[in-house]
């Protein structure tokens, strides 16, 4: 059982980390089979035929295990369990975990970002697969410029955060600015390759909204229509703890669930 990347107690910078206690990391292992059971259940119940002129749904859809604020045990035991893909808010504390966590881990970077601190993000997260929340032309050009000065091959896969619940207090472009966006990335972004569109929606969602989805999906057709591409060629990152079932349903490629498998987080800070 004495595993160095799961110690019971470990130290940081002088600082001691509380243990997280083991039946903690047993409910990651447990929630984690019930997501991925729930995922299944909802991709078997998604319409044969897609309605209103929709593509087909994706054949398969991604889990993005959401750690924020999770201690890195946590992730190593879904780790353990066959998850691959982890989805974090702050550029810090991805830096902090990227090296604690095995190296063919898939970052996705789902907060908001500021383009002072790109740099370090690229750099810092070898892992980092996806930026899903890119929504001003000054940080798509600087985590263009990032990537180019990386001097790596391949590029990294950006998606556009579209404000589709129209909130103030959410990041994102809007709806109608989505297109200008896409275009700036797919041609002048040279190491970016724009991998499809994301959002939150409402925050309350209790089952029954899906203007959210209906927009994304709107946004893609007229994306892919202007840039003359597939539209299943450019992912739906929607649905999160409370509706990545619906999302599912309504053909989403990647969802993005946190709560539901690592608990519930303490409340952010600052
Ligand atoms: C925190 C977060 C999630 C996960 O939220 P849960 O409700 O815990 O599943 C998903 N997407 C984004 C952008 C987030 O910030």
């Amino acid at each position: 059982m004495e595993q160095p990347l799961a110690e019971a107690s470990a130290t940081d910078g002088g600082m001691e980390v509380p243990a997280v206690p083991a039946e903690d990391l047993a409910a990651v292992v447990s929630n984690l089979a019930k997501v991925q059971d729930t995922l299944k259940a909802a991709m078997a119940a998604r319409p044969a035929t897609p309605q209103d002129g929709r593509v087909a749904p994706p054949e398969q859809v991604r889990l993005v295990a959401v750690s924020k604020l999770k201690a890195a045990e946590m992730l190593v035991a879904a780790y353990e369990a066959g998850q691959r893909h982890f989805g974090e808010n702050y550029v810090q504390e991805v830096l902090e975990k990227a090296p604690r966590l095995p190296q063919d881990v898939h970052w996705h970077f789902i907060g908001h970002l500021q383009s002072n601190k790109v740099n370090v993000l690229v750099k810092g997260c070898p892992g980092l697969v996806c930026v899903e929340t890119v929504d001003t032309e000054k940080l798509a050009h600087a985590l263009n410029k990032a990537v180019q000065a990386r001097g790596l091959p391949g590029k990294l896969r950006v998606m556009v955060q579209v404000n589709t619940s129209s909130e103030e207090s959410k990041s994102g472009v809007t709806p109608d600015g989505c297109l200008e966006l896409c275009t700036l990335i797919f041609k002048d972004c040279d190491a970016l390759e724009l991998a499809g569109l994301m959002t939150i929606g409402a925050p309350d969602y209790s089952g029954c909204r899906t203007e959210d989805f209906q927009t994304l999906h709107r946004c893609r057709q007229e994306v892919a229509v202007a840039l003359d591409l597939e539209p299943s060629s450019l992912e739906l990152s929607m649905g999160m703890s409370n509706d990545y079932e619906q999302a599912i349903i309504e053909g989403s490629s990647s969802v993005r669930v946190g709560s539901a498998i690592f608990g519930a987080r303490p409340p952010k800070s600052g």
